[in-house]
């Protein structure tokens, strides 16, 4: 749904009449719009790309829903009162728990927030619901829809996926790759990318533990630090009783806000006094 372009203006409003002379001449009566919140183009007059949209969209803005049985805890939070979030635009101080999805939902007191680890062996569904944001997100990085033999295998570990839950709400996602073999040993994946210029150093290979594979968070969760939440707490539970450091940890394919993130992370300033980003092929 990504790829089809929009042949009329974005957010040109579907013209009915118009529709129906279509219909009479015997072509398609196609009306393509654009979603201005979730960026997604599609068929005004088609009842499947309705559908569609309607499900990315929710995907898209609020994440999706979320049971609490699905998922092993490794992380809760329920005291937001230390943290807060410094807004770029205002330039205001708000406590993380004021995210818009409360406001949205002024009944819900009791806020937690936690991430689980998606368990391939459970036949419960949260497989199932994993496979299913990941579809979804898939479309929206522009990335290939590969990565569940990463953390869906029941035979052998090669990663695995957490997502972050906020009020039965799977808001942010990651999946993580391991980047070493059983006997221990780094695998030759591991390259530098220049930041500015996105190009891979030449003939330099460096050692990384593990690959963020995908991260995503759902945009009206996004600047409240979940993503790198989720990064930390993966470092911790990824291999048992390690905590992976943050230098070894490498990136796949960033896209532009991913490489900002990455900059952040764990980019270094070489002697050159370019940016270099931690990443794998
Ligand atoms: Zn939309």
């Amino acid at each position: 749904m990504r790829a089809r372009k929009s042949q009329r203006k974005a957010g040109s409003k579907p013209n009915l009449i118009q529709s129906k002379l279509q219909v009479n001449n015997g072509s398609k009566s196609n009306k393509i719009v654009k979603c201005d919140k979730c960026e997604m183009s599609y068929s005004s007059t088609s009842i499947e790309d309705r559908a569609i949209h309607e499900k990315y969209h929710t995907l898209q803005l609020h994440g999706r829903k979320w049971s609490p049985n699905w998922g092993s805890i490794v992380y809760t939070e329920r005291n937001h009162s230390k943290t807060v979030h410094l807004s770029r635009s205002t330039g205001t101080i708000t406590p993380l728990n004021s995210s818009p999805l409360k406001k949205s939902s002024p009944s819900i007191t009791h806020q937690e927030e936690k991430i689980v680890y998606v368990r391939p062996d459970k036949s419960n569904g949260e497989v199932r619901a994993m496979t299913e944001i990941m579809t979804l997100v898939n479309n929206e990085l522009n990335a290939p829809h590969d990565e569940n033999v990463i953390w869906n295998s029941t035979t052998e570990e090669k990663g695995k996926a957490f997502v972050y839950i906020r009020n039965d709400r799977a808001v942010g996602i990651i999946i993580i790759e391991n980047l070493y073999g059983g006997n221990g040993k780094t695998s030759s994946r591991g390259r530098w990318m220049v930041y500015d210029s996105r190009r891979l150093v030449q003939n330099v290979y460096p050692d990384f533990k593990i690959g963020i594979s995908r991260i995503w968070v759902c945009r009206t969760a996004r600047k409240l630090g979940i993503a790198t939440k989720l990064i930390d707490v993966a470092r911790e539970n990824i291999v048992y009783g390690e905590v992976i450091p943050r230098y070894q940890v490498a990136w796949s394919q960033p896209t532009d806000s991913g490489g900002k993130l990455a900059s952040k992370y764990n980019g270094i300033m070489h002697k050159s006094g370019k940016l270099l980003l931690p990443v794998y092929i």
